[in-house]
């Protein structure tokens, strides 16, 4: 695609009557592109949504929704209809392959105030609110842009029938995840944006409680370099996450994903647990197998073209923060185009000004957490347990959470992005 400044300026008849609507194109039908498809509607946008996949997909991982994403989904007009799944009466354990356990610390006890929900909730409830007149084509993809300074011309290819069409859009939005197309045809990088983490993560749905365990107990097995956590809900089985590291993420990919996570957690005999949550995943309908990688770039918008959520900052698992702030990125796109509805290469400037400290943090944090998840090595291992141990005692227990209640980390995770610039 030409750069913004080298382009010509083609003749929009959008732009010759300012009280014709503009048009906009949302790539991607996850959690981002949903939002941002039901926030340009609210500002007065055509929209039309393309989705590689035949169709929506169902479900998905424990998401842990934090203050951001709950005020933006709130302004979203969604927040009602995401369900809260915690189940108050949770216990989690730390356990190990001889499947001794000790009372550890849940997720909603480190962060108190996030709601927890699978994935498909959030993309469930923005779905639903989508009106008619927002187009959805699926199994359709962008396949090459060419931007003016009055629009972006976008070669679109039904993948069903083998076509391809050119239409123009005054703004394309791509929000199609970490290995964003849009990202790819629009930008460009000369070194790749993706930034790997050398870990590997598994996420399923179990059918049942674990052996031995309640519904509603979540276990935490963390070892040097791999680690497994149930996550309980109040209403349905839990799900889980698998996470190691991995000197080489491109052999994890060369196998079934099932051998690759036998290696990862052998040679040592598994024990029952470990074992039986491992023939789940072999079981599992449905799950996720991928590399934990970062997104970095310089600029988040070129021209008339922005990225939203993973495709311009993915954050990883370990920030627990993407759901929330690929929200919070639609809310606030919606924000800044409402302030110029007539310049739209101003207002994605606007937008990614405010953005851009928020997210530096949770890209760092999404760094600094992942030890939480699964410790590195020995000395982060050891930390972590130290820590648990620490925050189970009454006192040291009450003072530590008072001083992660005040931390910046937490604040961060609550900021309310649209009304701050608001
Ligand atoms: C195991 C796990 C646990 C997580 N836990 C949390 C958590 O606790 N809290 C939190 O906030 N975040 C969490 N996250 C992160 C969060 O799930 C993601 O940041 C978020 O879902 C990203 O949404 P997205 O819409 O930006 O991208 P995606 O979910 O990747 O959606 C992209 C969409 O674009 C479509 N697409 C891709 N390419 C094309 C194309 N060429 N044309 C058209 N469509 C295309 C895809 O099919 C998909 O529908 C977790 C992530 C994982 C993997």
């Amino acid at each position: 695609m030409m750069a913004a400044e080298e382009t010509f300026d083609a003749p929009n008849p959008m732009d010759k009557n300012m009280t014709l609507r503009q048009r906009a194109l949302v790539v991607g039908l996850g959690i981002s592109g949903t939002a941002s498809a039901l926030r340009l509607h609210r500002a007065g946008w055509d929209v039309v949504v393309l989705e590689k996949a035949p169709e929506r997909r169902r479900g998905g991982y424990f998401i842990a929704l934090f203050g951001t994403g709950i005020a933006a989904a709130e302004r979203l007009g969604i927040a009602d209809a995401v369900p809260n799944r915690v189940a108050p009466e949770a216990v989690s354990y730390e356990v190990d392959r001889t499947d001794r356990r000790r009372r550890g610390l849940s997720y909603a006890d480190v962060f108190g105030g996030s709601r927890l929900v699978l994935r498909g909730d959030i993309e469930d409830a923005a779905f639903t609110a989508l009106p008619d007149e927002v187009e959805i084509r699926y199994a359709t993809v962008p396949s090459a842009l060419d931007q003016y300074l009055a629009g972006v011309d976008v070669e679109i290819r039904d993948l069903t029938t083998e076509t391809t069409t050119v239409e123009r859009f005054d703004l394309v939005v791509g929000a199609d995840g970490l290995r964003s197309t849009v990202r790819r045809l629009a930008f460009e990088p000369e070194q790749s944006p993706i930034r790997p983490m050398n870990y590997m993560i598994a996420a399923y749905s179990l059918p049942e409680a674990v052996p031995g365990y309640r519904l509603h107990d979540g276990l935490i097995m963390a070892e040097e370099g791999r680690s497994a956590w149930v996550f309980p809900f109040a209403d349905r089985p839990p799900t889980v996450l698998l996470s190691y590291r991995t000197d080489d993420v491109d052999a994890q990919f060369t196998r079934p994903a099932i051998d690759s996570l036998r290696a990862a957690y052998g040679p040592e005999p598994t024990g029952s647990t470990l074992g039986w949550l491992l023939d789940q995943f072999e079981k599992a309908p449905d799950h996720l197998f991928d590399s934990a990688e970062q997104v970095h770039l310089d600029h988040w918008h070129s021209g008339r073209v922005v990225l939203v959520g993973d495709a311009a900052w993915c954050l990883t698992v370990y920030s627990g923060m993407g759901a929330s702030t690929g929200l919070a990125g639609a809310d606030l796109l919606g924000t800044m185009l409402e302030r110029h509805p007539h310049d739209v290469p101003r207002a994605l400037q606007d937008w990614e000004d405010h953005l851009r400290p928020f997210v530096d943090h949770h890209l760092g944090s999404g760094v600094n957490m992942r030890s939480f998840f699964t410790p590195g090595n020995r000395a982060e291992l050891l930390l972590r347990t130290a820590m648990i141990r620490l925050a189970r005692l009454p006192i040291a227990g009450r003072l530590l959470a008072k001083m992660r209640t005040n931390s910046a980390g937490v604040r961060m995770k609550s900021l309310d992005i649209a009304a701050a610039a608001a």
